[in-house]
């Protein structure tokens, strides 16, 4: 429901105005929000966002409904395709639209990579494994290549040009600016059809920036308003959101420690809540990578083994 129809439930054009300046173009947008995030809003009172959330709540179904009406809904989410069948697979089609993707994983695991490989095949129809949409891309780390995303189209004979200009790229230099990025991002989706959001990483920035234990509580809250913004765009637009997280040394892995529990993810528990399905990447022999499910509402606890080549991911 764009949000100019807020107008007819008595909100001021200005308003609505100052809405979509800050990343609001629907009205899902405002009625999912809790208004303490709306308060932060600039120009906007206590008085004011009551007045536009109770507008927002009054469009937008927001009680109980029944099992048979969500599996409806269910089935519209799109599986986007890793390009690698067996990782597929255990995913049960690839990468979920309408909820957060997190991919951890030590240095050289191929997060990147699967990123690259993502924004191709998020363009492809449907019956192909894509979203039929554009990839946005916030890189944060400086280790995108439009080079790697030709070759990827290479393998799926697609036209090289059109697939990138259908990635929209921005670097993210700081958490702020990344946090700016993602209101430029929303008012995008609310232009075109977009199917894919890549952050890579989510976490980066917020490590460098924020240090030390006294810093701790101001940081997670920080990226705890980055997930939430995150988590919106993907309800709002049915994007499937994909993040990439570094990992560090898990000290309660002990000696004994496995590959999967030697490391563990950046961002605490802030991270674990706010991505819906956690995936595991790590080194296997020569080549082949190592896949994991660790977090998911629906899919078992399953590995994947795929192979980083020339095509992108493959199996
Ligand atoms: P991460 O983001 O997890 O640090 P990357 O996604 O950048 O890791 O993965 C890096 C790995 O991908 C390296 O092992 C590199 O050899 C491999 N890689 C990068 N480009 C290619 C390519 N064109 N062909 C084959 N392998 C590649
Ligand atoms: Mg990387």
């Amino acid at each position: 429901i764009p949000i100019q129809l807020l107008e007819q439930q008595g909100i001021a054009a200005a308003d609505i105005k100052k809405l979509s300046e800050q990343g609001y173009h629907t009205a899902e947008g405002v009625a999912y929000s809790a208004k303490r995030d709306l308060l932060k809003l600039k120009g906007f009172s206590e008085a004011k966002v009551e007045k536009v959330h109770r507008a927002a709540c009054s469009v937008v179904p927001m009680g109980f409904t029944t099992a048979t009406v969500v599996e409806q809904t269910r089935r519209d989410t799109i599986y986007i395709s890793t390009g690698s069948s067996e990782l597929d697979n255990i995913l049960q089609g690839g990468i979920e639209t309408g909820s957060i993707t997190e991919i951890y994983g030590e240095f050289r695991t191929g997060k990147t990579q699967l990123c690259h490989a993502l924004c191709v095949a998020c363009q492809m129809p449907l019956e192909n494994g894509g979203g039929e949409g554009k990839a946005l891309y916030i890189d944060t780390e400086g280790t995108f290549r439009p080079q790697r995303l030709l070759q990827i189209a290479e393998r799926f004979g697609m036209n090289g040009p059109d697939v990138l200009d259908n990635v929209a790229y921005a670097r993210a230099h700081n958490t702020e600016h990344q946090s700016e990025l993602l209101v430029a991002a929303a008012g995008m989706m609310a232009e075109s059809r977009f199917s894919l959001c890549i952050i890579d990483s989510a976490t980066a920035n917020y490590r460098t920036e924020y240090n030390g234990r006294g810093e701790l509580s101001s940081r997670q809250m920080h990226l705890g308003r980055f997930l939430r913004t995150l988590q919106r765009i993907a309800d709002e637009f049915g994007v499937a959101v994909l993040v990439t997280n570094q990992v560090v040394a898990n000290p309660e892995g002990g000696p004994f420690a496995t590959a999967a529990n030697s490391v563990k993810p950046v961002g605490g528990n802030v991270m674990a809540h706010a991505s819906t399905t956690r995936l595991h990447l790590r080194k296997g022999r020569a080549e082949s990578r190592v896949a994991k499910i660790i977090c998911s509402p629906f899919l078992p606890e399953s590995e994947a083994t795929f192979a980083i080549t020339e095509q992108g991911i493959t199996d």
